[in-house]
């Protein structure tokens, strides 16, 4: 038999209701797209989604198509288009694919929904910068295209705290959508809409949170790369219902295999923490590839970011203005350090892996010593693997191979 066949990744039951919301949530999109009888705002993935969804609007995350672009392998294909346009290979690859698609006219959305041809008409581009300023320029190339309004938040990057001195200026602004977007959606803003876009926001972040946390259990139930995939909702549908009801499917099929001791990855040996992006095209294999070494990538700092709990429904504007500063991205390397060391301990992780993704530098976190650093206070070894979130001409497949092999070996030198 060969060693290919050998590898069983588990298949997660929740998977197929998954993916009824989330064809549920596309071709809503796309009805709205062609109908014009609903509203449509394209938002960053770490925007103010609940305000959106309180004044009506279906909302649409471009990063999520730049994802797909991604497991699709159509990026590497379609990103030249983008460079040709001015927009350098070293930038953004969710930008440079999802532009290179839009000027081909091709997207996932049609192999993966039969019947949707096309990305959603936007009726207004609302972004955050706390993740980047890569967003804002990719918005403003389809304002411009497109001719629609844009509007967007401008958050202090790197803060150590989240304080008086930032977070007022954040809800500001955020208020301050209110009025343009009211114009553009028709609605009037309702104060009590927003409150219950913000509590179901909270409670799929709690629930996400939760689903996580399985993942401490030895064997972890679920895997990095199990997560990429579920953490869909809690990315497009965090906000609603369908979020909520998701993850408590999911959290019951997880804490069943925790009570089981079934681990994601036949005889777990090894438990490894993800940083940085995930190499979309390669999901698979990269799994297939730590399933064959018996280490279970169990815990990253990606799947996390989808974690809010400082949303409070009482207090909308500012707490949602602290929960998307809050995140681990828009922080600096101390607050990042602080927070992976407790990751660790959660998790028992023997091992981290730091993705340097070439075209995202604020998603690397190995760039300025954080490896070195840690590996110092906290005496965990860790890998730096050079790829990229999209792009796949970044990537050298038998190199990272043999990186991730030999770093797998030496963990079990460790051991011994
Ligand atoms: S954080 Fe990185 S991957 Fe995400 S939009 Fe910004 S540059 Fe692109």
């Amino acid at each position: 038999m060969s060693e290919e066949k050998k590898i069983k990744r588990k298949k997660i039951e929740a998977t197929t209701v998954m993916n009824k919301y989330m064809s549920d949530y596309f071709y809503e999109l796309d009805s709205a797209s062609k109908t014009g009888d609903k509203k449509i705002a394209w938002c960053t993935s770490v925007g103010p989604s609940e305000l959106l969804l309180s004044l009506g609007f279906l909302v649409y995350y471009p990063e999520n198509h730049g994802a797909l672009l991604g497991t699709s392998r159509l990026a590497t294909e379609v990103i030249p288009a983008a460079n040709a346009l001015g927009y350098s290979p070293d930038i953004c690859s969710y930008l440079t694919a999802d532009i290179g698609a839009y000027v081909q006219g091709v997207t996932p959305l049609s192999k993966a929904f039969e019947g949707i041809e096309g990305v959603p008409k936007p009726d207004v581009l609302i972004f955050n910068t706390n993740q980047c300023r890569d967003v804002k320029d990719w918005f403003a190339w389809y304002a411009k295209k497109l001719n629609v309004p844009f509007y967007g938040i401008h958050t202090q990057r790197n803060p150590t705290d989240i304080d008086d001195t930032i977070v007022p200026s954040i809800a500001k602004q955020i208020e301050n959508l209110v009025e343009p977007l009211e114009k553009i959606s028709g609605n009037k803003f309702d104060m009590e809409k927003l409150k219950k876009a913000v509590a179901l926001s909270r409670e799929c972040s709690e629930l996400w949170k939760k689903v996580l946390e399985t993942a401490a259990s030895r064997p972890s139930p679920l895997t990095f790369f199990d997560g990429t995939i579920h953490m869909g909702p809690a990315v497009v549908l965090r906000g609603t219902q369908h979020a909520v009801d998701y993850y408590k499917i999911l959290l019951k099929e997880l804490e069943e295999r925790v009570i089981n001791h079934e681990g994601a990855v036949e005889d777990e040996q090894h438990r490894i923490y993800w940083d940085g992006m995930p190499v979309w095209g390669r999901l698979r294999p990269h799994s297939e590839l730590f399933t064959s070494l018996k280490a279970c990538v169990l815990a990253s700092t990606y799947c996390n970011s989808w974690i809010f709990t400082d949303f409070d429904p009482e207090d909308p504007f500012t707490s949602m203005a602290k929960a998307y500063t809050e995140l681990f991205i828009v922080r600096s390397d101390e607050t990042k350090e602080k927070y992976m060391q407790r990751m660790i301990d959660l998790y028992k992780i023997d091992g981290i892996i730091f993705h340097d993704a070439k075209t995202c530098p604020n998603n690397s976190n190995n760039r300025y010593g954080m490896p070195q650093r840690l590996e110092q206070k906290i005496g965990i070894p860790s890998l730096t693997i050079n790829g990229d979130l999209n792009d796949l001409r970044l990537i050298s497949d038998e190199q990272t191979k043999t990186n991730i092999e030999a770093f797998i070996e030496q963990l079990e030198e460790n051991k011994k």
